[in-house]
């Protein structure tokens, strides 16, 4: 049997007590309670399924922590096609109502999750911040998938890491961009100009 996920917890009472929370949030219900990852993703192709364990610790942070993990369709940034990612988050968040537990919490290692004074928590707003942090910043199929699931004709890449540099010698991918291209090579080129004007 599932329950319902409560929306007013009392967090004192909910660590205090070690309560446990195991449940699947279904996917009509994720459409219509967490709006901001609803904006963030494509679609929610799973249910979301959590598992909370709220807790004090022996340094006094109350804490909750589990597993929060659901599937996304999202539209990747480099070909444009749709593509299936799965969210696996670890939780493992402190609730702080002020700085020294915040200090506290941050000194522990804690994710913070701030509670302003008598204001109850409802544990569907924890799941999606979970769930909108573990999301890339930019989706894009992994580049292993470049030419096969992802059917990027051409590909962008920022010459910032070793692997991007390597790519773009070895293949040739960019280039019009031959300009900046020059200044990666030679970093020391720019040192020198401003060494020669002393
Ligand atoms: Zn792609």
């Amino acid at each position: 049997m599932i329950e319902r996920i409560p929306q007013r917890i009392d967090h004192f009472r909910y660590t205090d007590q070690g309560v446990i929370l195991d449940g699947v949030l279904a996917q009509k219900e994720s459409a219509k309670d967490l709006l901001r990852f609803k904006e963030a993703i494509l679609e929610n192709s799973s249910d979301i399924i959590y598992h909370l364990e709220f807790d004090v610790d022996f340094l006094g942070n109350r804490h909750v922590t589990g597993k929060v993990s659901t599937q996304v369709i999202l539209q990747c940034q480099r070909c444009m096609n749709n593509f299936e990612l799965e969210l696996n988050c670890d939780v493992s968040t402190a609730f702080v109502q002020n700085e020294t537990e915040q200090k506290l919490a941050e000194d522990s290692d804690y994710d913070i999750f701030w509670l302003a004074k008598r204001e109850y928590l409802d544990p569907r707003v924890l799941i999606e911040d979970e769930l909108l942090l573990a999301l890339p910043q930019i989706a894009m199929h992994a580049l292993s998938e470049v030419g096969k699931s992802c059917k990027a004709e051409v590909v962008f890449l920022e010459a910032d890491s070793e692997q991007d540099n390597y790519l773009k010698k070895d293949n040739r991918l960019d280039e019009d961009n031959s300009s900046s291209e020059q200044v990666d090579d030679n970093p020391f080129a720019i040192l020198k100009q401003l060494k020669s004007k002393k």
